[in-house]
């Protein structure tokens, strides 16, 4: 009774909301873009002189002969490359490990600092991640008890500027996760826990499954081989199975070649990370369209990997390229790198795909319409296309002669909105006192 009295609540909001909507139609303010170049990753191609409408928050009209209408603001990009926003497939906005005091060591990050917390830190590295271009990230858990769903909410609801956020919830995986407890901290005290959501009979894991789906998951994350049980090719697929019934499509922590070959047999969706990635993996990834999210750590963000490992990298993200496995850019970020942004920590990540020789237009594309793919956003938001949903960014130079120029975003446009311009945040716009957007309850 309680339940049902509440959704008629909420289902009555969501009318006001639509209504409130519908009169903002009527006085629409129509925005202009004048874009000097802009880039389309699909073809890789680069057009000239551009106008880009937007209304209500979408993409109205795209072309060179577009007129611009009477009274419509005009943003001048002319002396600018515009490009659709970038997505990286695999972060931890709400983690945040460091040198100190925990030397790096992010199983005693997750002992210091409570959800609260986190939740913070994911809407300043949220707001790092968008200030660096990424308008859409896959968040793939180690966020505490569901700090990413919270981050995904206060965004959708209008509480604060960020990316999309495609948030996995806690990971699912046998006793212990990544983790090596004790006995006393996971029998007794069961401090390293929400960090993993323990599953390891049938039962388990459909009840782990529906419970992230309830509380606001968008993918689920699984530890494919954190431990030597791990899990079998058969317990994926129920994964999968029962994934599917709430519509979430399942990634893979994946750090043996046997774990890789069960994934990729169970079908999983995408994978994270390389350790368990071969020629014949890669090629079967190819066979089936199994997302590589390879989580590929630079040399350069010292520290965080080391010379024979990143060898290793590079290698791997060539062969997976010659074999036409399906890429997307990911990068695990969740350290705190003295210096830089997180942003700037992701956008690093860019040094390996040159070390890899992609070409420059297939890592543009793996950061934005794989990335799409990727995050299933592809049909309302991502592309610069009438109807979709209008985020770009906008660069001094050409990605596609020179991919070093992605570090320097001087523009982002989020929900039509504005939020950093002459490479100066201006997030005024996105901050409100309620859930102007809706209150959507998961
Ligand atoms: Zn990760």
């Amino acid at each position: 009774m309680r339940k049902s009295l509440r959704d008629e609540f909420i289902r009555a909001a969501a009318r006001g909301v639509a209504l409130l909507a519908l009169a903002g139609v009527a006085g629409a303010q129509v925005t202009a873009i004048k874009a000097g170049r802009l880039v389309d990753p699909a073809t890789g191609t680069i057009a000239a002189n551009q106008v880009i409408l937007v209304e209500n928050g979408k993409f109205t009209a795209v072309g060179s002969g577009v007129t611009i209408p009477a009274g419509a603001e005009i943003i001048d990009l002319s002396a600018l490359t515009v490009l659709p926003g970038l997505v990286d497939a695999h972060n931890h906005l709400a983690l945040t490990y460091k040198e100190m005091p925990e030397r790096n060591n992010y199983y005693i990050t997750s002992i210091l600092d409570p959800t609260p917390l986190r939740a913070i830190q994911a809407a300043s590295n949220g707001i790092q991640m968008l200030a660096a271009g990424f308008t859409i990230i896959r968040d793939m858990g180690n966020n505490g008890n569901y700090a990413d769903v919270a981050l995904r909410q206060a965004i959708e609801q209008g509480w604060i500027p960020g990316p999309t956020i495609i948030p996995s919830g806690l990971i699912i995986g046998g006793m212990g996760g990544q983790f090596s407890p004790t006995p006393e901290m996971a029998r007794d005290r069961r401090i390293v826990y929400p960090e993993y959501l323990e599953a390891d009979t049938p039962d388990e894991i459909v009840k782990a499954v529906r419970q992230n789906a309830l509380f606001g998951a968008r993918v689920i994350k699984i530890c494919v081989d954190c431990k030597p049980w791990g899990y079998t090719t058969d317990e994926i697929r129920l994964v999968i199975r029962e994934a599917a019934k709430a519509g979430l499509k399942v990634e893979g922590h994946v750090q043996t070649i046997d774990g890789g070959k069960r994934a990729v047999e169970a079908g999983i969706w995408s994978i994270a990370h390389d350790n368990g990635m071969t020629t014949e993996l890669h090629k079967a990834m190819a066979a089936k369209g199994v997302w590589r999210a390879g989580t590929e750590t630079p040399i350069s963000l010292t520290g965080h990997t080391t010379q024979v490992r990143f060898d290793r990298t590079v290698a791997l993200l060539r062969d997976a390229w010659e074999n036409k496995a399906p890429l997307t850019f990911s990068t695990d970020a969740d350290y705190y790198v003295p210096g830089k942004t997180r942003g700037e920590v992701a956008i690093e990540f860019i040094e390996t795909w040159k070390a890899a020789k992609i070409p420059n237009a297939d890592i543009l594309r793996a950061m934005t319409i794989n990335g799409y793919q990727v995050s299933e956003t592809e049909k309302v938001r991502g592309p610069i296309k009438v109807g979709m949903i209008a985020d770009l960014i906008a660069v001094p130079g050409n990605p596609l002669e020179q991919i070093d120029a992605l570090r320097d975003v001087q523009f982002v446009l989020k929900n039509g909105m504005v939020f950093k311009r002459g490479g100066v945040m201006l997030p005024a716009a996105f901050f409100h006192g309620g859930p102007v957007n809706g209150y959507n309850a998961r």
